[in-house]
């Protein structure tokens, strides 16, 4: 199994390489040289199995042989028993040809936590192999922080340093962060914005002292593992829906646009995907670009959905790689001008190809409030904004007729509605209680350093406290 660069001038690494690299040396990302592909009778034989083993049977032809299929399964087993429902990734019926499929069941109530709790162990299992360590920094609003936190939390070949923004998160998410209490977590409250932290990152990322010495890495949601853990759960909906001998639709609400390109790797398996309906909030670059196109950027506007406020979809041009026939040389010349102009065109077959597969539509402020009131009084269910933008979507796309009647359709649910409790209260008028293993998340202790708005501080601090650093922390050896 070997993966190449979307941009071509990068080494062809195998799988473990891949993992650890993350982003390609040419700026490019990494695909598979090839999709492994299961027959009609092996996609069969994956119904009514539990999590746990579908997710390794969906992900073993990834590897490439780098991972003892019994270790990697023991690992497989480890990321996903301590999550909160025993089928992991549940569907819940809401109407007759609608499911929602529960992603928020892990450590931090929303989806990420399904690939970054397999991704910290496989860092940390082929890290120990190398007898290595790295340091991992981020920086966050607060929404997506914690399930970096939960991903590194207790790897002994890995510490974490998580800028936030101090006094700019809310309480709850805050303190899914600041209560783990981990030797090797670190939260770092910066006197700043968030653009102020994220703006330390990227300049620790171009020190090179300093970056190599910490080793620094991102778990960012370019690196190809996280696309691979998530085709996990595309495969067991479609199954459990009637694939391979009918098929699915599927509607994700898109930001970084990874979770549907795992959608895409799915369907390149061999599992029949009838359409995959892209939603977005009023950052609606993807949906423009399925109308048009033409992807333009334009200044982000912050909503109720802060995980999909985003202004460039990185997962994106791996999509647009194989819209260009994976000719990395156009796509590489493509990129450049987008760099430099903030617009990209695909010529009109391109756009035709795109559209016989994708649909997309958006749902503002507005509309994500009704679709929540909407599907309380309906159903009883409360959904969190992200998931009310997808369901939007997947409305759009039936009463346009881009999904046949026939099709069954799967909403991704990607957070939990206490997650995002003021919205849900404002539209319900129904407070979302936390799940009872978080419900004392309010009383437990906090563990967080404020530091001023400098980068010699952070770095200084980093330094100090990295067991890449400077001197050993908190008695470890
Ligand atoms: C990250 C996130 C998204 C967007 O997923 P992408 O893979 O970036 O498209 C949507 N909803 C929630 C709750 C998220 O955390």
């Amino acid at each position: 199994m070997r993966y190449i660069s979307t941009r071509g001038a990068a080494p062809i690494l195998g799988f473990e390489e891949t993992l650890l690299t993350g982003l390609a040396r040419d700026g490019g990302l990494y695909v598979p040289e090839s999709w492994p592909t299961f027959t009609s009778e092996e996609v069969r034989a994956l119904a009514g199995l539990p999590y746990s083993e579908l997710a390794a049977r969906v992900m073993l032809p990834f590897l490439g042989g780098a991972i003892d299929p019994d270790e990697f399964r023991r690992l497989v087993d480890d990321a996903y028993k301590g999550f909160n429902h025993a089928a992991v990734t549940p569907l819940v019926q809401l109407d007759h040809d609608l499911w929602l499929m529960e992603l928020f069941h892990g450590p931090t109530l929303a989806f990420k936590d399904v690939a970054l709790q397999l991704l910290g162990r496989l860092f940390d299992l082929l890290l120990a192999r190398r007898d290595q360590r790295v340091t991992v920094v981020g920086a966050t609003s607060g929404d997506t922080g914690s399930a970096a936190i939960e991903a590194c939390r207790d790897r002994s070949h890995l510490d974490i340093f998580m800028l936030h923004p101090l006094d700019r998160t809310s309480a709850i998410q805050r303190r899914q962060m600041t209560t783990v209490m981990a030797d090797n977590v670190y939260n770092i409250a910066v006197q700043g914005t968030f653009d102020d932290c994220q703006d330390m990152v990227k300049a620790m990322f171009g020190d090179a002292g300093f970056r190599d010495r910490l080793r620094l890495s991102a778990v960012n949601s370019i690196n190809w593992a996280r696309i691979m853990a998530q085709i996990v759960y595309y495969v067991g909906a479609a199954v459990a829906l009637g694939a391979p001998d009918r098929a699915v639709a599927f509607t994700v609400p898109t930001g970084n646009f990874g979770n549907i390109y795992a959608a895409y790797g799915a369907r390149a398996m061999g599992i029949p995907i009838d359409r995959l309906v892209v939603g977005s909030n009023s950052n609606d670059i993807l949906t423009r670009f399925f109308r048009s196109g033409v992807m333009a950027t334009a200044p982000v506007t912050p909503t109720l959905s802060p995980s999909m406020d985003i202004q460039i979809s990185s997962n994106f041009e791996r999509l647009l790689f194989d819209l260009h026939q994976r000719d990395s040389g156009a796509l590489a010349d493509g990129m450049r001008r987008f760099r430099a102009s903030g617009s990209y065109s695909v010529a009109p077959n391109q756009l035709e190809t795109a559209g016989a597969l994708f649909a997309a539509y958006r749902a503002d402020d507005d509309q994500t409030r009704a679709i929540i009131a909407d599907v309380w009084r309906q159903s009883g269910q409360l959904v969190d904004p992200h998931t009310a933008v997808g369901l939007h979507a997947a409305r759009a796309a039936r009463s346009e007729h881009a999904v046949a009647e026939t099709v069954p359709m799967v909403a991704l649910a990607c957070a939990h509605p206490a997650k995002f409790p003021e919205a849900v209260a404002a539209a319900t008028g129904v407070h979302p209680a936390l799940p009872d293993r978080l419900a004392d998340l309010l009383a437990r202790p906090e563990r967080l350093t404020v530091l001023p708005n400098s980068l010699d501080a952070v770095q200084a601090y980093i330094l100090r406290h990295a067991r890449l650093g400077e001197a050993k922390p908190r008695g470890s050896v």
